[in-house]
């Protein structure tokens, strides 16, 4: 038989109950006792989908930073108007 245990999470240092029905599926799935919390163990399957995520959306990001240039452009914008006028004006003669 089992019975509750206390342990110390490795990941927060915080102490959490090993329960005994946990020992118990443990010892069956021939799992040795957990190092971290509950909340630790969630955490880090969090950050493993997150990191899963996160780099699928770097590309969005990659959009993003691609998108905030627009406003540098509209700084570049009026000597673009400036090239355009010049390059229409030299281009009239020409035509
Ligand atoms: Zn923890």
């Amino acid at each position: 038989m089992y019975s509750d245990k206390t342990l110390t999470c490795a990941d927060c240092g915080q102490e959490f109950i090993f329960t005994a029905s946990e020992q118990e599926f443990y010892a069956a799935r021939g799992f040795s006792e957990p190092r971290r919390c509950p909340t630790c163990r969630a955490a880090r399957k969090a950050q493993r989908n997150d990191s899963g995520y996160s780099s699928g959306s770097r590309g969005g990001y990659g959009g993003y930073d691609s998108g905030s240039r627009p406003p540098r452009e509209m700084f570049a914008g009026p000597n673009v108007l400036e090239v355009h006028e010049v390059m229409t004006s030299t281009d009239l003669p020409v035509t």
